[in-house]
């Protein structure tokens, strides 16, 4: 059954009796407001303050997420986010604040971006970062620009971009944004960069290779020093998807391997609500010979004092003003309550969870593609079941009759009917168990009733959608 429209609960007069009439005349409006902008058949909805908190709450209940339970989505890092993190994000001190305000003016918010730079650096091993990018595709598309301006300036003609062919799609897609040419690396039977493959595209053409550590298998890149020295050796540099920080915090830098640039996910690592399409931050760390030409302006400290600097090298603005303020504090927040030692706990837990969810799915039968160890999240191959006609997408929907949100299927692309499941370090360990029986139930399900599972989801307000016809015949506009 799909829920009434706010707009289906208006009756005239209905409006909140406390608000009392609007005092303004229709005619001081039209003195106000250009003539081309008013609407002329435009009716405001009357309802009760009740019928639209009510109207909301249901929403929100019909609709699943992390306040309800498990949200295993590879990749993404759905973990809960504090609350408190929230409430001081909400400080009068900050939400009042304009950008155009003067340097002098808003010392403190300058302190506080200076200080998490401070943090970002230390924990990454970079030698500088820009908050500016407001995601992490947008973190991956300045740092190419980076990395083009940087050649540029050198006088190189390089315009290849080594991509591993397990890379998240952003990937790809920043490089050809930037004005590069992708070359896909394979994997080898491990599911790591296949060295031979590696050096046989290596060449003085060469930009920098693009690589995720851990990779999106959750597989940390044992090699990642002799790729890093290879690329190093063609005067080529090595950029770095953060998206997956939360695996090694305090416990592994890029920086130190040798990383030359990279990107943070706030919204993921650092506890900023992800999901829903933002807001979100995905900074830039560099190392120093890269500095000048991140994005303006930066945030230095003279004495006491904080300031905006420009470079004349830099790239320019990837986003409007600093970037996403209100996603900084939350990351801030975060940062200052763990410290390093809470943030070494918070991804050994996530390691930790991970593979106590692996181990027992593969008691029950679920198997992964690549038999390596992994990190903070595991892709099983779910292709076994195609004998009775069930694929990945199915068992992802089964899972939603039992309260559980899917992972993220059919990615990694080298994964035959990939199932990533990342459960994060908040996922309480009696959750676990309950995902882990929820599986093996689906799992007899497909022996016992195939057409359960072919036909799922049963319970939810919406049943499956023909996600083609959604595609090609996109309505997003209620009439
Ligand atoms: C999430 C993710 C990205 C992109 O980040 P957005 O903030 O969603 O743009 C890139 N790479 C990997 C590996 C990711 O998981």
């Amino acid at each position: 059954m799909l829920e009434k429209l706010l707009k289906e609960y208006s009756k005239r007069g209905k409006f909140n009796d406390y608000l009392g009439e609007i005092d303004v005349e229709k005619k001081d409006i039209e003195k106000i407001i250009p003539q081309n902008l008013l609407r002329k058949d435009f009716e405001f909805i009357e309802v009760s303050e009740i019928e639209v908190i009510r109207h909301f709450i249901r929403l929100s209940n019909l609709n699943y997420h992390l306040d309800k339970g498990i949200y295993p989505l590879g990749s993404c890092t759905m973990k809960h986010n504090p609350k408190v993190n929230e409430e001081v994000s909400s400080y009068e001190g900050f939400i009042f604040l304009h950008p155009l305000q003067k340097e002098e003016d808003i010392q403190g918010a300058l302190k506080l971006m200076y200080e998490l730079i401070y943090f970002l650096k230390e924990i990454s091993g970079m030698d500088y970062v820009s908050l500016q990018p407001p995601a992490g595709a947008s973190g991956e598309l300045t740092s190419m620009l980076v990395i083009k301006k940087y050649f540029m300036d050198k006088k190189e003609d390089r315009k290849i971009v080594l991509i591993p062919d397990s890379a998240h799609g952003t990937n790809p897609a920043s490089v050809t944004m930037a004005g590069f040419i992708c070359q896909t690396i394979k994997s080898n039977s491990e599911g790591m960069v296949d060295l031979d493959d590696l050096k046989k595209n290596l060449s003085e053409q060469v930009a920098c290779l693009m690589i995720t550590n851990p990779n999106t298998l959750g597989i940390f890149e044992k090699n990642i020093k002799i790729i890093i020295e290879e690329l190093h050796r063609y005067g080529a540099l090595v950029y770095l998807d953060g998206a997956n920080l939360n695996a090694y915090c305090g416990i592994h830098r890029p920086g130190d391997v040798g990383v030359d640039i990279m990107h943070f996910n706030l919204h993921k690592t650092f506890s900023t609500p992800h999901g829903g399409g933002g807001p979100g931050a995905g900074p830039v760390g560099a190392k120093s010979f890269l500095v000048p030409y991140l994005p303006n302006p930066k945030i230095e400290k003279e004495g006491e004092r904080y300031y905006f600097k420009y470079d004349k090298e830099s790239i320019g603005k990837t986003a409007s003003f600093y970037g996403n303020f209100n996603v900084f504090i939350k990351a801030y927040t975060y940062l200052r309550m763990n410290g390093i030692k809470g943030l070494k706990k918070m991804s050994q837990i996530a390691v930790l969870n991970a593979n106590y969810l692996r181990k027992r799915l593969e008691e029950i039968g679920f198997s992964c593609e690549y038999k390596t160890s992994t990190l903070h999240e595991f892709v099983l191959t779910l292709k076994d079941f195609k004998r009775k006609d069930i694929r990945a997408l199915d068992i992802a929907k089964r899972l939603l009759d039992y309260d559980c949100h899917a992972p993220t299927i059919y990615f990694p692309l080298i994964v035959p009917e990939a199932f990533m499941i990342e459960p994060t370090e908040t996922e309480p360990k009696e959750e676990l168990d309950r995902f882990i029986s929820v599986m093996k139930k689906i799992k007899e399900e497909i022996e016992e009733n195939p057409n359960l599972v072919k036909e799922a989801p049963h319970n939810t307000p919406v049943k499956r959608l023909d996600e083609g016809k959604a595609g090609r015949e996109l309505v997003v506009k209620w009439d």
